[in-house]
């Protein structure tokens, strides 16, 4: 399998998983104009494209959907009900049709296994995934205040994982934000901080994982170089040191990865 990012972070968020066979995407949350824009940058025709799974109803993570499925007919979207409902609301008149999905149940998508798994986030039903294909595991957790049991049980045996580092409690408490935003995004249904990630990544005892990628980095709130520093030194102390580690971005794509 191959994965890139498209975009990463609150101003939208797309990644697209590939196994040569099934293409698919992650979430749509840049204008459609835009999420064209790096799929050229990318190199990947947006007609290879046959499916888009949501992880939850935050516009940050659907807001091209209604053009792209109006452009594109043929792609399906996959959703749990709750996070389908959500987004239909943003998008009342689009006719927007769903594969509906239980958040526990794994299902197929042509060649590629898919298995949801919910996570605590202040959204109407969010999950995460593991994507599977020829006995290669990508997981991926963003968009989580933390690390409950059954999310470090799916994780356990991905050789790949997007892994959400967000904030830097110091620089979001010196921030500008309400103190109301502030808590939500540092609460137990908001977003994983950079210690959050590093505490997972202490604690999961991966023993199959080849590379790491940090996802959802706040542009206020941290900063590129503070959340792969901390993560660099937290995989050298566990001994993952020498797997590859990234950092996703905002603004531009990744470079296409290798599962
Ligand atoms: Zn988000
Ligand atoms: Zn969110």
């Amino acid at each position: 399998m191959k994965f890139c990012s498209l975009a990463s972070g609150s101003k939208g968020n797309c990644m697209y998983v590939s196994d040569g066979e099934t293409s698919i995407l992650v979430d749509a949350g840049l204008p459609f104009s835009i999420l064209k824009d790096r799929l050229e940058k990318a190199s990947i025709p947006l007609d290879s494209l046959q499916a888009v799974l949501f992880t939850h109803d935050h516009s940050d993570h659907y807001r091209g959907v209604a053009s792209l499925q109006r452009d594109n007919p043929s792609i399906e979207l996959y959703a749990t009900e709750g996070t389908a409902e959500g987004i239909e609301l943003a998008f009342p008149k689009a006719g927007l049709q769903w594969q509906i999905f239980e958040r526990t149940t794994p299902f197929t998508i042509n060649s590629m296994s898919v298995t949801p798994f919910p996570i605590p986030h202040n959204a109407a039903d969010p999950v995460g995934f593991t994507l599977t294909s020829q006995g290669r595991t990508l997981g991926i957790a963003t968009d989580l205040g933390q690390i409950l049991p059954n999310i470090r049980e799916s994780l356990a045996d991905c050789h790949a994982l997007i892994l959400e580092s967000n904030h830097d409690p110091a620089m979001l408490k010196s921030s500008n934000r309400p103190f109301s935003v502030r808590a939500r995004i540092a609460g137990i249904s908001g977003h994983l901080s950079n210690e959050d990630a590093t505490e997972f990544i202490r604690r999961s005892g991966f023993v199959l994982l080849q590379s790491l990628h940090l996802a959802h980095i706040s542009e206020e709130c941290n900063s590129t170089y503070d959340a792969y520093r901390c993560m660099a030194e937290a995989l050298w102390e566990c001994g993952l040191g020498d797997i590859t580690l990234s950092c996703f971005q905002q603004n531009e794509p990744s470079c296409m990865y290798e599962v």
